[in-house]
């Protein structure tokens, strides 16, 4: 089936303060109504000012994405009536936008073998977010609603792509490398409520597009298109048409419902903003340019090609930027492909168990004792079951791994128990033993293999192979 998806996604800048007022942009824990001011309240008379950070992070969004920087831009007003938006129009931008033209690559199949789709994005511009609307249960059966001006004027950067994504599972994955792209420039963090939002264009086979307004979860977006899918789906069996039309996603219900037809540009009015001039952007391009981080598409690579890790771990260990900086503070001081593996595997996926960052978790485990935690197991002092019960640990009560297995009293294999093992295989295995000494160099491996059944797995092969050659070298 013919399936065409194109996203429109509405960021909020980490800019300190709103987009044309110095209000704090940090009211996500505070009370309605205590960020404001006359400007974002849209009192008659207040003047916009342009907060000149939040430019400068558009524009180094904009070179991320391999877009064409324009020159100059100019912000226009957007007119229509909504109680979170008292002026009665949007400062936005229309025709001179901050950029053109640029690209996102995904890890999905092309159908010929590769893995990596290009979703091409048409454009980048910013605008101010309008304020909030909450609703007692949900917008189609609450009595009444409540309006909060607290995000009124925060900083947007919109990034509009073309309809290239094929099914909800790419635009999930868009999504993703979207925020890890804009994660990675520090201008954005995903896990602040509300810090993405986006509206979903969806057409099959041909038809008229519906537009799923403002889902704010990334999970929201995969489900309210797959909803769409079957409704359009439906409505084509029975001979119907798609309208063109704006539909609202119900979070709960995971169900979408017609808002209003779809409104037209002109609808709007979109002339120039009278009291902001236009502003050059050109001469700050290079400067920007200078403070772009490595992007994950680049980080990747290096990681496969440094540290020799499999395309799975280097994806997954490159999403977050955290993690990415975490994992190359482990992987300078004990091997790559093991550090690779307990913390795109194991840390990864206790993270997600406890809804936890990255950022928190090494408070809770710095590197150097994640490092401390890898090599007790490379020494067969723990075991792997023991390694995750030490980041389990630390991660819920904090700790050192070392206090821990003393205190828990963990499933380890302690030198002693290894010596045990060692003396008892070897007495039992003398002719092996010689065997081994006379040359017959393949016997070793039957003694550790030995020593491996004697603790029940629990040791490290190459610590007791180490262990084996010092003893029978030795002659005792
Ligand atoms: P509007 O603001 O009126 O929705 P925009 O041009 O800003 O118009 O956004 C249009 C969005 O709809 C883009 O993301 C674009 O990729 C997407 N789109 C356009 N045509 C289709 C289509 N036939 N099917 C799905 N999405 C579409
Ligand atoms: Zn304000
Ligand atoms: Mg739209």
């Amino acid at each position: 089936m013919d399936v065409k998806i194109g996203l429109e996604c509405h960021a909020q800048l980490l800019t300190k303060s709103k987009l044309f007022c110095s209000c704090s942009t940090d009211y996500h824990n505070a009370e309605p109504n205590t960020h404001v001011c006359a400007t974002c309240l849209g009192l008659p008379g207040a003047l916009p000012v342009v907060n000149k950070r939040a430019i400068r992070y558009a524009i180094k969004i904009a070179l991320a994405l391999g877009c064409e920087v324009q020159e100059e831009t100019i912000f226009y007003r957007k007119n229509y009536y909504y109680p979170d938006l008292p002026r009665g129009f949007q400062i936005t931008q229309y025709d001179f936008p901050i950029a053109f033209n640029g690209l996102v690559r995904i890890e999905s199949d092309r159908g010929d073998g590769s893995k990596e789709r290009e979703i091409r994005i048409t454009r980048v511009h910013m605008e101010e977010d309008p304020g909030r609307l909450a609703y007692k249960g949900t917008i189609d059966t609450a009595k009444y609603s409540l309006v909060d001006y607290n995000r009124s004027g925060m900083p947007l950067v919109e990034i509009v792509t073309e309809p290239d994504l094929k099914s909800p599972k790419e635009a999930r994955m868009f999504l993703g490398k979207l925020r890890s792209i804009l994660e990675y420039l520090d201008v954005f963090d995903g896990d602040l409520e509300g810090a993405m939002r986006v509206d979903a264009n969806i057409s099959i086979e041909g038809g008229d597009r519906a537009e799923v307004k403002n889902i704010s979860s990334y999970k929201g977006v995969e489900r309210a298109l797959l909803f769409e899918i079957t409704r359009q789906k439906n409505l084509l069996r029975r001979g119907l048409n798609v309208r063109l039309e704006t539909r609202h996603y119900d979070e709960v219900r995971g169900i979408t419902l017609s808002m209003r037809t779809k409104e037209f540009e002109h609808d709007y009015r979109y002339f120039p903003e009278p009291d902001l001039v236009p502003i050059c952007i050109s001469d700050s391009v290079e400067a920007v340019r200078q403070e772009i981080p490595e992007l994950p598409d680049e980080k990747r690579k290096r990681f496969l090609a440094q540290y020799s890790i499999t395309p799975e771990h280097a994806s997954s260990l490159i999403y977050d930027p955290h993690i990415a900086d975490y994992y190359e503070a482990v992987a300078s001081k004990i091997d790559p492909r093991l550090s690779a593996t307990w913390i795109a595997d194991v840390l990864k996926g206790e993270l997600n168990y406890r809804s936890s960052s990255m950022r928190e978790a090494s408070k809770r485990i710095p590197h150097d004792e994640f490092v401390t935690i890898l090599r007790y197991l490379e020494q067969g002092v723990i075991t792997e079951r023991g390694a995750t019960a030490i980041i389990r640990a630390m991660l819920d009560k904090g700790g050192k791994p070392g206090e821990i297995i003393e205190s828990e009293g963990l499933p380890t294999i302690g030198l002693e128990e290894m010596e045990k093992a060692i003396f008892e295989v070897t007495e039992k295995n003398r002719g092996t033993v010689e065997d081994y000494r006379g040359g017959k160099k393949a016997a070793l491996n039957f003694l550790v293999g030995q020593v491996m059944e004697h603790t029940r797995g629990t040791a490290d092969p190459k610590e007791v192979r180490r262990m084996l050659l010092d003893k029978i070298e030795s002659g005792v």
